[in-house]
């Protein structure tokens, strides 16, 4: 199964993704945490993407379809992936099309989860994520079982720096405006799905799984 996962920052894209992994045992594929990772090891790709990202702007198409098609040809997409973060622009969203024409396959679905835009603040300050594994709590929606650590391996949880406040607002118009014309490319091919994203993490998971078991 070959799965797209959109919605604005804070929707629970990477929530989501983590149980969808877990069920259905396909990659979870985000160009977001690429990039976070690339930025840490310290390579050219991440000296790169942190130029960008620090601005708070989207990487270079060339660079961001390199590294989707590098991830998407190896052997453990074979039976399906899940994309998170990825297209952001119609350039990215024509390259998938042509890779998967290449490599005999297709999108099935593209699930767009959507949450009214008052409650994403807060779940986005919120956050928190273990360094280590990359899951994500809520310090009230889905806390940890011991304040700050993760339940997987004890790292300490920290907040990503674009989580604050001030620079929260921001990047929820600058992607709602990105995000339209995307919605529109997938909705005129018949792929995309609209789930309710404003409900309990497991209710949501489970209108996911009614949409893509069909
Ligand atoms: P957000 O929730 O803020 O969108 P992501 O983790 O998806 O966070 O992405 C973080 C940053 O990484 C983006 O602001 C952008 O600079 C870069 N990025 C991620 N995915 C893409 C993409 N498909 N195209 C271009 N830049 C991207
Ligand atoms: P995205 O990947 O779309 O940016 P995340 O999955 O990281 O979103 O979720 C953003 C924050 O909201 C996290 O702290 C997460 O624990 C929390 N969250 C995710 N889904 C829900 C939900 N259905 N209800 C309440 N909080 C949620």
């Amino acid at each position: 199964m070959n799965l797209i996962l959109m919605g604005l920052p804070g929707a629970g894209k990477g929530t989501q993704a983590e149980k969808i992994n877990e069920t259905y045992h396909i990659p979870h594929i985000s160009t977001g945490d690429m990039f976070r990772l690339a930025i840490k090891e310290g390579t050219e790709l991440g000296k790169k993407a942190k130029e960008f990202m620090d601005q708070g702007e989207l990487v270079p198409d060339d660079v961001t379809i390199g590294i989707v098609k590098e991830r998407l040809s190896k052997d453990d997409c074979k039976n399906g992936f899940l994309l998170d973060g990825f297209p952001r622009t119609i350039a990215q969203a024509e390259a998938l099309q042509s890779l998967l024409d290449e490599l005999g396959t297709s999108i099935d679905y593209c699930l767009r989860v959507d949450v009214p835009e008052e409650n994403l603040v807060e779940r986005l300050t919120g956050r928190r994520i273990c360094p280590t594994c990359g899951t994500t709590y809520h310090v009230n929606y889905n806390p940890p079982q011991q304040e700050g650590i993760c339940d997987h391996d004890g790292s300490k949880l920290i907040q990503r720096e674009d989580d604050q406040a001030e620079t929260v607002k921001n990047r929820l118009e600058v992607n709602m405006k990105q995000a339209k014309p995307l919605l529109d490319f997938y909705d005129e091919k018949g792929y995309l799905v609209t789930i309710n994203g404003d409900q309990e993490i497991d209710q949501v998971f489970k209108d996911i799984q009614s949409a893509i078991e069909k």
